[in-house]
């Protein structure tokens, strides 16, 4: 009877190589499991052995019947995929589960900048991303062949006629060319430098801008808005310094500082041992800047303020390089 089972098997492996369309599926169907199959015969005559042999051959039996509807069916499945036919879907099944996306990092991050500005009155204002010399650099107060040019190796485009946007400092033009004071904006967006990538420079990065004009705005309201964002970005506990600095278009400009977050100021490699960090720029609006769009410099006055979106983050989250942003590696992504 084994034997009998194990020729089954083999012939029915043997022809379920010229299974072809849906009526050899049901021949074959017929010949291995109908009424007369050798397997049916097998079963009927399970009652003419002993109790032991009974046992054992009925479990074979069984579990040979279960593996050929088994095939069948996964043939019968295939076929189906093939000609388009014959498919049963239950439409009663529950769907495929879709996973849904989160923020990344840095859109997080600027959602959190604007989030702590708003409420202090500043709008968002955006510009384009491929900007004009004039509005990237000269309506900044950055002559031609001025060195401070230097430090931002621009993206030119048409033969130096269009540039891509070293920073989001040109939307403050924009803004100012068509409005008239008060101003109070935050522009967060794109740049592009020539830097090699690295640990800490990327080619593309983002940053947001801040611009404040009226008529009696002063270094100590810069102080305090800038006070009010790092102590809801980073915690109540960090300090903030002003350093002086040089932008070509503030004047007095300042590089601002915070107490390390990581060592809390006492000095570790992430601060460089000094126990501070740099965060942003800012300063007062220079003068040359506010004839440019023609606001009177002795009537109002401004200050600006920029920041790196992803130096902001990395800080905030404790990001390393700055490459694992723009690497789409879904496990550094799902941690934010
Ligand atoms: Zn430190």
């Amino acid at each position: 009877m084994l034997n009998e089972l194990e020729k089954i098997k083999k012939e029915f492996l043997d022809s379920i190589e010229t299974i072809k369309d849906s009526k050899t599926l049901e021949e074959l169907r017929v010949k291995f499991l109908g009424r007369k199959s050798g397997l049916t015969s097998v079963l009927r005559s399970l009652g003419t052995l002993i109790q032991e042999e009974r046992v054992l051959v009925g479990q074979k039996a069984n579990v040979l019947r279960k593996d050929i509807e088994a095939r069948l069916e996964e043939i019968k499945h295939n076929l189906g995929q093939k000609t388009g036919k014959e498919v049963s879907i239950d439409h009663t099944l529950p769907g495929l589960p879709l996973s849904l996306g989160k923020e990344h990092p840095i859109t997080k991050t600027i959602r959190e900048i604007v989030d702590i500005f708003s409420p202090l009155g500043f709008q968002v204002a955006t510009g384009p991303e491929i900007e004009t010399d004039y509005y990237n650099f000269e309506a900044l107060n950055f002559p031609p062949e001025h060195p401070a040019r230097d430090e931002q190796d621009s993206f030119q485009l048409l033969g130096g006629k269009y540039l891509l946007r070293t920073q989001t400092s040109p939307v403050q033009i924009r803004v100012m060319e068509k409005t008239k004071p008060p101003v109070r904006i935050i522009s967060p967006g794109v740049c592009y430098r020539r830097d090699n990538p690295d640990a800490s420079h990327s080619p593309m990065f983002h940053q947001v801008e801040g611009l404040a004009v009226d008529t009696d705005i002063h270094f100590t309201d810069l102080k305090g808005v800038l006070s009010e964002f790092i102590h809801q970005m980073f915690g109540k506990e960090i300090k903030m310094r002003f350093v002086p600095s040089f932008f070509p278009f503030t004047e007095p400009s300042a590089e601002v500082a915070i107490s390390c977050i990581i060592c809390g100021g006492k000095g570790c490699s992430t601060c460089g041992r000094t126990g501070w960090l740099e965060v942003l720029g800012a300063g007062m609006v220079h003068p040359n800047v506010f004839k440019k769009v023609h606001y009177d410099p002795k009537k109002y006055t401004g200050f600006a303020f920029g920041m790196g979106v992803e130096r902001i983050a990395m800080l905030k989250y404790g990001v390393g390089d700055i490459r694992l942003f723009y690497q789409n590696n879904l496990q550094f992504l799902r941690q934010f």
